[in-house]
């Protein structure tokens, strides 16, 4: 065998195994070879084994010296491109003020929204560029960005397609999501924004390729599980995937809705009761958990252990968005999720690899094996346990993808 890249010297190679079935990867071992090798030819990899194995010939060699290599992490969920801040936001609840009254002093969502509408493409970029660069040195290699501070069919639109000019600009595999997030203030816009949603934004965005997915965030004083349904039929008629926010504060029927219609995963899931969890685990779904909201607003985080022990496969993202979850690293979601969620480090590993690239339909992402594109991290240490261990500094020693290394 001819490579163009042999990587010796790794402690520990520590990686989920197989597409496999989507429902128990959560629960699934993991597979950890000591005194490792592996071997990348044209960006991806061609073999991968004990170090004593290997009898092929690679034009480079490169020892990582006794530490630990694991798959390049996939974010499944970010916010990742908006305008604005919301640092007056935070001192006004860290100083004890309520949402409701951050609302109607302009602040909130809506502010997030202003800002995004009144910056140019190229604003977009230049602040959301950092934001991706800062997941991937954290070891991210695939990261799910959505749209949803547009609001207007024309500024969703914007949003997607500098979401599309950033995947030109990074490593990074950039998956990019129509997100329904917020109906209008006045209930009598609703049905009307409803229409533009099904027979405007989303038969554009598809027919122009600009997002993969559609999610809509369903909620008390968001979408009803009734419209989330309309607009999640469209975008299955037109051969999108779907995913939803649901069970964030209160049970409106989301995570039943998602099941029902097969999405690729149900996201938040603070707020979901134990018939819930019994529901989604007896399904293909992917129950997304966004550990960093939980921090970030201190409140109940969802029931990760429970879920998984129910036979859930259980995803982590970040949610870095700028109101609920700033949260630049996907390697720290994955430590909260063992602190908060209940998770353990085996799980957590599976939970932002394998299961976080099944969340965004991705069968090619999230592990180490020969086929696959050659997405690692090396990790600072030997242990990979320390992937989740380490709370402030940064595990990822090097990312890889494609067979490049894009940062140490
Ligand atoms: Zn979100």
């Amino acid at each position: 065998m001819k490579a163009d890249l042999l990587v010796t010297g790794i402690s520990q190679l520590v990686t989920a195994q197989g597409a496999g079935p989507k429902r128990g990867l959560a629960m699934r071992e993991l597979l950890i070879v000591e005194r490792a090798a592996i071997a990348i030819a044209k960006g991806v990899f061609v073999w991968v084994g004990s170090e004593a194995d290997w009898r092929g010939e690679a034009a480079t060699t490169i020892d990582v010296h006794r530490r630990a290599v694991i798959p390049g992490l996939v974010d499944p969920h970010t916010h990742a491109v908006w305008a604005g801040d919301r640092l007056a936001d935070f001192e006004a609840r860290s100083a004890g003020v309520g949402y409701e009254t951050i609302l109607a002093a302009g602040g909130g969502i809506w502010s997030t929204i202003r800002a995004t509408a009144a910056a140019s493409e190229e604003e977009l970029l230049s602040l959301a560029q950092p934001r991706i660069e800062a997941l991937q040195r954290s070891g991210a290699a695939v990261i799910e960005v959505k749209s949803g501070y547009g609001f207007t069919p024309a500024a969703e639109l914007a949003l997607l397609s500098a979401i599309c000019a950033l995947a030109k600009r990074t490593p990074v595999r950039i998956v990019p999501t129509l997100l329904i997030h917020v109906p209008p203030q006045q209930s009598n816009d609703r049905a009307a924004s409803l229409s533009a949603v099904c027979e405007k934004l989303i038969p554009e965005a598809s027919q122009r390729r600009l997002a993969s997915a559609v999610d809509v965030f369903i909620e008390r004083e968001a979408w009803s599980a009734a419209e989330a349904e309309r607009i999640l039929k469209c975008a299955q008629q037109l051969g999108l995937g779907i995913k939803l926010h649901c069970e964030q504060f209160h049970n409106v029927g989301g995570l039943e809705l998602g099941v029902r219609m097969g999405a690729l995963s149900v996201d938040h899931l603070e707020a979901c009761k134990p018939e819930q969890i019994a529901i989604v685990a007896a399904s293909p779904t992917i129950a997304t958990l966004l550990p960093g909201v939980s921090l970030h607003l201190g409140l109940p985080a969802a029931p990760g252990r429970t879920l998984i022990d129910a036979g859930a496969a259980v995803a982590v993202g970040t949610d870095l968005n700028p109101g609920s979850s700033p949260l630049f690293s996907t390697a720290a979601a994955l430590a909260l999720a063992v602190r908060l969620n209940g998770l353990t480090a085996q799980e957590a590993l599976v939970a932002g690899t394998a299961n976080a690239a099944s969340a965004l339909g991705l069968v090619d992402a999230g592990r180490i094996e020969a086929g696959l594109p050659a997405d690692f991290l090396v990790l600072a240490g030997s242990d990979w346990r320390e992937l989740v261990y380490i709370l402030g500094a940064n595990p990822a020693g090097e990312v890889w993808i494609r067979g490049k290394r894009v940062s140490r």
